[in-house]
């Protein structure tokens, strides 16, 4: 040791450390819960100061600050998405910091790197994809979205130019993206980033788009680059038809970008592959596995089908850059980033750890405790399920509820710690919805809770 400029490092390294160690061990309070930003400056005040607090108080600082967060991993936590990450997994994300490596190039990060392309490599078994196959690690599905559809925006453009079609690849009437009404917010606001836009394909009664509807809206439209299918929406679990929508893809020669961000997982599941089927043939996938691959948050794996272009699309020159080998497995090549954490770690370890088959089990489980749940609220009078989940994902709703009914339940359940479970709706209709993304959950309790506390 021989940095001498700064002071507190031991000291600070033993109490952070043992403070993670701890909460990693011991898993969250479910009871904790937000505050208002006047309630926290009440209680902590200032926290950043001239002369600086030492690591004591900062910690105890954070500490307080910390109860007024909602843990993410509790198993009765059913909300939004929730993040159930093995504890090999979070504690490795400690390693990676530990190791500061510069993901971005391989020159500077080959060893970390070549981990994280052992688990492109096993997400590309999963899809049945080809060896040329590239993929990388970036912070979350928005990010991963972003970059699929930039790359299949300077795709079409490229290819656009080349076959004479308009001049400069830009089409006369700018470029359009098919998503369906259930495509997942970012990739509206991707296309606002890009400014591109957006053509709504219909869906059948449970929100899946199909091949039929992708199509009717390419004849009528001119410059559609891609399509956006999603395997596993976020609201209700549904899959579109890929099928036959990657077949329409491959006709018109249009890109064809599969949103996995919560859903992706499932392909590991046998009782539910069949629905992926058609993957295969798509150009670019994302998989977030801070949602359903039990890996900690800032971790979404995006993957290309070929590499042609996505160097293009990514590359950054500058006189400091002029010796990166681009023949190398560079992060950077690969999306819209430079400087980068090898995000993709912590999820290698906890596979390398258990190996793949445990990784299957855990995903089958989420489907049966969904499935389980759905049953159960069949055979009780006073709930009713709106749809069959599809994956882990169940929605329903109490007879003769109204708005309020639903927000008291769901308030009185989070702040004593027993479930989190918040409303949502569909077509404009409130429904409850339980996302089951946690193998620790246990699921005759939760079922208990739910039936009884509604009655
Ligand atoms: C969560 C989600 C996203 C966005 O992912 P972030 O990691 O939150 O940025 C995109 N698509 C789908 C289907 C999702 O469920």
């Amino acid at each position: 040791m021989n940095n001498k400029f700064w002071t507190y490092e031991d000291e600070s390294v033993e109490l952070t450390l043992n403070w993670a160690k701890e909460r990693t061990v011991s898993g969250s309070d479910p009871k904790t819960t937000a505050l208002s930003a006047k309630e926290l400056r009440d209680k902590v005040g200032q926290t950043i100061t001239e002369d600086g607090l030492g690591p004591k108080k900062a910690l105890d600082i954070f500490d307080t600050l910390n109860k007024a967060t909602r843990s993410a991993d509790d198993p009765m936590n059913f909300a939004y998405i929730p993040c159930a990450p093995t504890k090999a997994a979070v504690a490795f994300d400690e390693v990676v910091s530990a190791a500061n490596v510069f993901g971005g190039i391989w020159e500077c990060g080959a060893g970390a790197i070549y981990a994280e392309n052992q688990v492109v490599d096993w997400i590309k078994k999963n899809l049945c994809w080809p060896d040329e196959a590239i993929g990388t690690f970036v912070s979350g599905g928005t990010h991963g979205n972003l970059s699929a559809l930039a790359c299949a925006r300077d795709n079409a453009k490229n290819k656009w130019k080349e076959e004479d079609r308009y001049p400069n690849g830009r089409p006369n009437d700018g470029y359009k993206l098919i998503i369906s009404k259930d495509t997942h917010s970012s990739v509206k606001t991707i296309a606002k980033v890009l400014d591109v836009d957006v053509l709504v394909a219909e869906t059948d009664k449970n929100g899946v788009m199909s091949g039929k509807t992708v199509e009717k809206l390419i004849k009528e439209n001119e410059g559609v680059f891609a399509v956006v299918a999603t395997t596993g929406t976020t609201n209700t679990g549904s899959i579109d038809h890929i099928e036959s929508i990657s077949k329409v893809c491959q006709k018109y020669d249009i890109w064809l970008h599969i949103d996995g961000a919560y859903g992706g997982a499932g392909i590991l599941a046998p009782s539910v592959r069949d629905l992926y089927k058609g993957i295969e043939n798509a150009d670019s996938f994302i998989v977030d596995p801070h949602k359903w691959l039990f890996a900690p948050y800032d971790c979404c794996c995006l993957v290309y089908r070929s590499p042609k272009n996505v160097y293009n699309t990514f590359s950054q020159h500058a006189e400091y850059l002029e010796g990166v080998d681009h023949s190398q497995s560079n992060p950077s090549d690969m999306a819209i980033h430079l400087s980068r954490r090898t995000r993709g770690l912590p999820l290698w370890y906890s596979l390398v750890t258990y190996g793949s088959k445990k990784y299957t089990e855990a995903v089958e489980l989420c489907i049966e405790n969904a499935k389980k749940c759905a049953q159960a609220i069949k055979n009780t009078e006073h709930l009713e399920l709106v749809m069959e989940p599809t994956l882990s994902i169940v929605v329903f709703k109490r007879k003769d509820w109204e708005i309020e009914d639903y927000a008291s339940w769901s308030n009185d359940l989070a702040l004593d710690g027993k479930l989190l479970c918040i409303p949502s709706s569909i077509n404009g209709e409130i429904i409850l919805r339980l996302a089951f993304l946690n193998p620790n959950t246990d699921i005759d309790k939760a079922i208990n809770i739910i039936v009884d506390t509604t009655k």
